[in-house]
């Protein structure tokens, strides 16, 4: 299969990444553009389904796709958009609020791996145990002391993860801070989505700046070969789609993935 390079998305280990030199609009970077980006979605949901089918029929490997992203950053759009193309067989969504009284009496990571894929998963995250390094952070509830030490526990959680034959793909969707107004404003407008919306939209808006940064040392400090960070330029929906369902593709491509070899000799079958 003809690969696309992802590598100037991809967040390099320990390097100081900036999220400004990356761009929410795929403008310069020479990708697909207008109707292209259509066929893309459809070429790859088709073979996202084969491989995800694969996945299930195997069991060898497992495939946890974690998003991540500003309030209105589409996690909930690009979930719904690239995953309807595969059979719900074997394909689970998780979505993580803020913890609850048990949840958070345990370390932070208990909630997250009772949710991680077994092998012939394929699981989606919205939102993660990296709200545990973000929004915990900003909001000054963790010190700087612990926050690294959860860079560390999360190294070592993804790296057990991997070692059970669980690969994680990370996807921090990035949009401008312009477009999240607009959306914001559009959810405003349309009493359908009055029920997305929360009073921590609006405060987090506020706190842009200071996200951006949690976000930066975050990615940078957990990127890894094997659990790779990349920054998906969000601003467009249908790029987003298709950048997302290519990069899913080619993960499980990677995995070079076969269908399991009959239990019996069906030469032996007669159909009567
Ligand atoms: P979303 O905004 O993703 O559509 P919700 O409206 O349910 O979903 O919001 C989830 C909220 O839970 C977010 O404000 C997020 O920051 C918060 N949250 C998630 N995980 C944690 C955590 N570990 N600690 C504190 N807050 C969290």
């Amino acid at each position: 299969m003809e690969h696309i390079d992802y590598t100037p998305w991809y967040i390099s280990p320990k390097t100081k990444c900036l999220l400004s030199d990356y761009e929410t609009e795929p403008t310069s970077k020479g990708w697909r553009s207008g109707s292209e980006l259509e066929e893309h979605l459809a070429d790859m949901g088709d073979k996202l389904d084969k491989l995800q089918s694969t996945l299930h029929a195997a069991k060898t490997r497992g495939l946890l796709v974690v998003f991540q992203g500003m309030d209105t950053a589409g996690k909930d759009g690009v979930i719904r958009s690239v995953f309807s193309h595969v059979s719900p067989l074997g394909v689970r969504a998780e979505a993580f609020g803020v913890p609850t009284e048990l949840e958070s009496r345990h370390d932070f990571l208990w909630r997250i791996h009772a949710k991680a894929p077994a092998r012939g998963e394929m699981v989606i995250f919205n939102r993660s145990h990296y709200e545990d390094v973000l929004v915990t952070r900003v909001r000054g509830w963790i010190d700087e002391e612990t926050c690294q030490k959860r860079y560390n526990d999360i190294l070592h959680f993804e790296s057990l993860l991997q070692d059970a034959g669980i690969s994680v793909l990370k996807c921090y969707l990035h949009i401008s801070k312009s477009e999240q107004k607009k959306r914001l404003q559009s959810r405003l407008d349309d009493q359908r989505k009055h029920w997305k919306l929360q009073p921590s939209d609006f405060g987090d808006r506020d706190l842009w700046p200071q996200f951006t940064q949690a976000y930066e040392e975050a990615l940078s400090a957990t990127s890894t070969p094997e659990s790779p960070w990349y920054v998906v330029p969000a601003d467009s929906k249908p790029y987003r789609d298709s950048f997302v369902a290519g990069l899913i593709v080619q993960t499980l491509d990677n995995m070079k993935l076969k269908m399991p070899k009959p239990s019996f000799d069906l030469s032996k079958v007669k159909l009567s």
